[in-house]
């Protein structure tokens, strides 16, 4: 059986149209299947939606978190939850075209055990949105090891690889490089990425900042790198203005070298700070880790 996990924060509008959709499709395609919706904490009648459905719908099956904990712990509960021999996560806006699931499937059959939906291109996005998006997968691909800028979430998993990454108690999982640094025989299918049907896109700004910034210190320790880097070219730049300094008192032409402290003073107070900052920030990572919490916290679901 396949699992199709459909991560939903604030969907009403597109809940039963996403379920019937991908329903019929993977009826026609004569694939056994279940529709596992996970909602995240959604302020609207997401949770009555999918109750609904699944009322209507014997495939659909529902599971209702606490309060919002993310796409990520939405797709990690929808793993746990899952009973079909393979996974494909998709979202819930229909932007990931569900005919793909079908023809992900029969790659599943063939004995592929990670199936990659890859974007041929990154949809309508504003200027700036892509310059930070490029910049981000950037750094996530040097520090993965693979490219990741058309790397998304719509993805296909054999029950193997989900059990793996079940077990990893990573808290700040990224899903999307996670799936593809456990390995396993993967294969590639393109698909474009489609117009929202409904409701708005629920990343704010800040919001993907702060993915971002948590995804990447998820996967490189780089940044703290950094600050031994910046320390080492300061120590240098130290030496330097040292040794000047040692032989014009030497020659006795020393200067009052007021600019040169000052100077200093603000690179290493500033440099300091920011690896302080770059060490916080880990530590913190380190500190959500430690404590262990869950992912997510279900409150109620459809199979009771
Ligand atoms: N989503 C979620 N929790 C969140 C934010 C988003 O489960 O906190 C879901 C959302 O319902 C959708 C998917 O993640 O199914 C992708 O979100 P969206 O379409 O807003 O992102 P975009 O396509 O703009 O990147
Ligand atoms: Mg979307």
């Amino acid at each position: 059986m396949l699992s199709v996990i459909i991560p939903a924060y604030n969907e009403e509008e597109i809940i039963p149209k996403t379920a019937s959709v991908i329903d019929k499709i993977l009826d026609e395609a004569q694939i056994p299947h279940e529709l596992l919706f996970i909602n995240d904490g959604s302020g609207d009648h997401t949770w009555d939606r999918i109750t609904e459905q699944a009322g209507m719908i014997d495939t659909v099956r529902g599971v209702c978190f606490s309060r919002n904990f993310g796409k990520e712990s939405a797709i990690f509960a929808g793993l746990a939850t899952a009973r079909g021999d393979c996974c494909v996560v998709i979202d819930c806006d229909l932007q990931h075209p569900p005919e793909k699931i079908v023809e992900m499937y029969r790659l599943w059959e063939q004995g592929y055990e990670i199936v990659e939906g890859v974007k041929s291109d990154r949809g309508k996005e504003s200027g700036l949105h892509r310059f930070a998006a490029r910049s981000f997968y950037n750094i996530m691909s040097g520090s993965v090891g693979f490219d990741m800028s058309r790397a998304s979430d719509f993805k296909l998993l054999d029950r193997k690889a989900v059990n793996v990454l079940l077990n990893m108690n990573e808290k700040n999982a990224f899903f999307r490089a996670l799936s593809s640094w456990i390995g396993f025989k993967s294969i590639e299918v393109e698909y474009e990425v489609r117009e929202r049907e409904a409701g708005v896109s629920k990343w704010s700004t800040l919001s993907l900042v702060k993915y971002a910034l948590t995804n990447i210190s998820s996967f490189t320790s780089a940044p703290m790198q950094l600050v031994t880097i910046l320390g080492i070219i300061v120590f240098v730049v130290g030496l330097a203005t040292s040794i000047e300094a040692l032989v014009r008192f030497f020659q006795g032409t020393a200067q009052a070298g007021f600019t040169t402290v000052i100077i200093l003073q603000c690179f290493i107070g500033s440099f300091t700070m920011i690896g302080l900052g770059i060490i916080g920030f880990y530590i913190s990572k380190i500190y959500d880790e430690v404590k262990g919490r869950p992912r997510y916290i279900i409150d109620k679901t459809t199979d009771e």
